[in-house]
Order: C-alpha cells, then structure tokens, then sequence
C-alpha cells in the first residue's frame, strides 16, 4: 500500500479545511479535527484522519449538524447536561470539559451527561484531559449492538468501552481505555479481510456456535472480555450511558439509524472526582505513586497508556503516515 507522510499541523489543517468546505462552522471544524489529530499523534489510526471522510458524509447528508451549538445545563449540583445539537462530539466534550472541572472541584464529585452527539470515540482524550486537572476520572459510551449478553447468543451491546484516568504529580496521568468486548469491532473486521482467523474467545456465529472465523462472528455476536465479567461492564455502560443519561441503548441507536451510515449517534457517560475533597488530599499522589512503583519493579510489566505517550513523543519529529487512497479520498472532497 503506498503511503505518505505529513507533519501534525499539516495534518490538522487538512482535517480542519475538509469540513469546514463540507459543512462544518469554525468551532464544530477546529474541535473535531483537534481529536483527530491527537488520535493520530498517540498512534491511534483507527480515530484519526481515517474517521474523515465518513465525518463528512454525516454532514452531507443532514443527519449531522456542523453548526451545532452544545447548551449546558446544570441537572443539579453535582450533575450537568450537555445537549450535543446533533454534532460531532468533540465540541460538546470540550465545553462538559470546562463545566465538569469547575463542578468537581466545587463538589467533590460531578458528573456529566453529554447526550445528542455524533461519534464519541476513544475515551482516553476526556480522561487524560480531566486528569491533567488533578482530577480522577471515569468516562463511558455505548455504540451499536455488537455483544451477547452472558449465555445469550444475539448480539445486544455495544462494544462499550471504560477510560480511567489517575494524576501523577511528575508524569503524565495513568491512563487506562479498554473495550468490554474480547476484541475491538475494527480488530475483527481487519482479520476478515485478511483472512486470518480471531481467537475463540472473540465472539460466536449465528446459532451460537463456537468459532475463529471472524466472518462468522460478524454474522453472529462478539463477546464480552473475560466471559461473564466483561459482559456485566458492557451492560453496566449501556446503563450509566443510556437510561441513566437519557441516551439511547446501543439497539435502540442502530433502529435510529435505519442503515443510514455515517457516525453513530448516542452520549457519554463522565464522572470527575477531586481527589483533594476526599480521604487523603495531602498524601493521595505519593500513595498513588506506590502502587505505580510497585507494578513497575516487576519484570515484564509496563503501565497502561506507556504505549500511546511513547508514540506522542516520536511523532512531532515522525509526522504521520496515512494510505496515499485515503489522502487523495480528503482532497477530493476539498475540491
Ligand atoms: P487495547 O486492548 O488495545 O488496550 C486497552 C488498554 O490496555 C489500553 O489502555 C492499553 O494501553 C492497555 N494495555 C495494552 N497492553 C497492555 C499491557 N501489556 N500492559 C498494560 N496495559 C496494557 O484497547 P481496545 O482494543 O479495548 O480499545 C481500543 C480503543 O477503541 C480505545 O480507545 C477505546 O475507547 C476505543 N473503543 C471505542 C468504542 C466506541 O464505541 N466509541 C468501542 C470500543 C473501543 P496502550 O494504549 O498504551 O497500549
């Protein structure tokens, strides 16, 4: 496959023109093209530049709203409402961003419910931001249904996946965001069309049958990490993104859809808490550190995150590679 390769800002400006010419205003633009590019920088392919083109056939087609305007609304001391307006929804996060910061350290605890929104992706960038705060952070979203439920056989969550995020006092926050399926969606897909097979453990046909075909999977039901456990994650974030926020369960979002395509619709589930209002505000860093310490002196062990913030170092002087199809699909729809 030919590649090429392009600096961030090169990149970022690429991403912010090609919406801005398929419809999208200056804010709704800069905000996604923002996530984008950081999703490149950490090594995230999947969320970055990749994501483009089906971004703008969101906005071509109606169902997005470049122009949206997220409202902020404050359900209750402790709990705030974000209405994306039917965009993309890094504008939205952005603006739960600063709300949610001020809540926690006034609070203790805050939550957020972002609802209404197009394409909430990796969970990383909304922890990682709280944490570089100070805050300890959880972040949640639901998708379309792709999981059985524990013993069944249809698939009825998503692939919903859990951030967390800790502060450190000379580091970068420790960062976990995990899916609760054995495999991501876009793992599966990528070995059907490589013909390679996936773990038994990954999903089930159609009948329920035991399988490492990944097309066979993608008829029938991925499944939940861990068995049971993973499956009890998924349906807790179809909860706590869903009914609890007002938002769809992952079913209900692919019956909104109707075969639509383009991004998903749903919300996000975020939970801060400033650790400076709980047990230990003078001593909870050093005690965190500990822990660190001690996952670290074992052989073999390497803390979760290290990978994306070892790539975010290299990639500055590295640039970006995407597929030179991909690169000529985005300057095509500048044209
Ligand atoms: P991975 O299984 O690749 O990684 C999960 C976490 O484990 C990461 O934090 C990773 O850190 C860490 N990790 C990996 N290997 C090790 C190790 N050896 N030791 C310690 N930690 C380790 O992620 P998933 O495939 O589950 O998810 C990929 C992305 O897809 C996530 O960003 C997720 O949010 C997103 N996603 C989004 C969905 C949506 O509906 N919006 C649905 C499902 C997934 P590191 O990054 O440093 O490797």
């Amino acid at each position: 496959m030919t590649k090429i390769n392009l600096n961030l800002e090169d990149a970022r400006d690429l991403a912010n023109r090609c919406l801005k010419h398929n419809g999208c205003d200056n804010a709704n633009a800069a905000a996604a093209a923002d996530r984008m590019i950081e999703a490149e920088r950490d090594g995230c392919a999947s969320h970055g530049l990749f994501r483009l083109p089906w971004y703008v056939s969101g906005v071509k087609s109606g169902r997005v709203n470049g122009q949206a305007r997220p409202r902020v609304t404050q359900l209750a001391p402790a709990v705030i409402g974000v209405d994306g307006d039917g965009g993309f929804a890094p504008l939205g996060q952005k603006i739960a961003h600063d709300a949610l910061v001020g809540c926690a350290r006034a609070q203790g605890i805050a939550a957020v419910a972002l609802t209404n929104m197009f394409h909430i992706a990796a969970m990383w960038p909304e922890v990682e931001d709280l944490a570089n705060e100070g805050l300890c952070a959880m972040a949640m979203t639901a998708s379309y249904p792709y999981v059985a439920p524990a013993g069944g056989i249809k698939a009825l969550y998503g692939t919903n996946p859990i951030g967390f995020a800790w502060p450190r006092r000379d580091a970068p926050p420790l960062v976990f965001d995990q899916a609760s399926s054995a495999m991501a969606r876009g793992e599966i897909q990528i070995a059907a069309r490589d013909g390679r097979p996936v773990p038994i453990t990954a999903g089930i046909g159609p009948k329920g049958e035991a399988t490492t075909d990944p097309n066979v999977v993608l008829k029938g039901a991925q499944l939940g990490f861990g068995g049971y456990k993973g499956a009890a994650l998924a349906m807790m974030v179809e909860l706590l993104a869903g009914p609890l926020i007002g938002e769809m369960l992952s079913f209900e979002a692919a019956k909104d859809d109707a075969g639509r395509g383009g991004p998903p619709k749903g919300g996000e589930f975020i939970l801060a808490m400033d650790p400076a209002l709980f047990g230990d505000p003078e001593g909870f860093l050093d005690h965190g550190e500990r822990l660190i310490a001690e996952i670290l002196a074992q052989e073999g062990t390497r803390l979760p995150g290290a990978r994306r913030l070892e790539q975010r170092q290299k990639t500055p002087q590295a640039g970006i590679t995407i597929p030179q199809s991909l690169y000529q699909e985005i300057t095509e729809l500048l044209a």
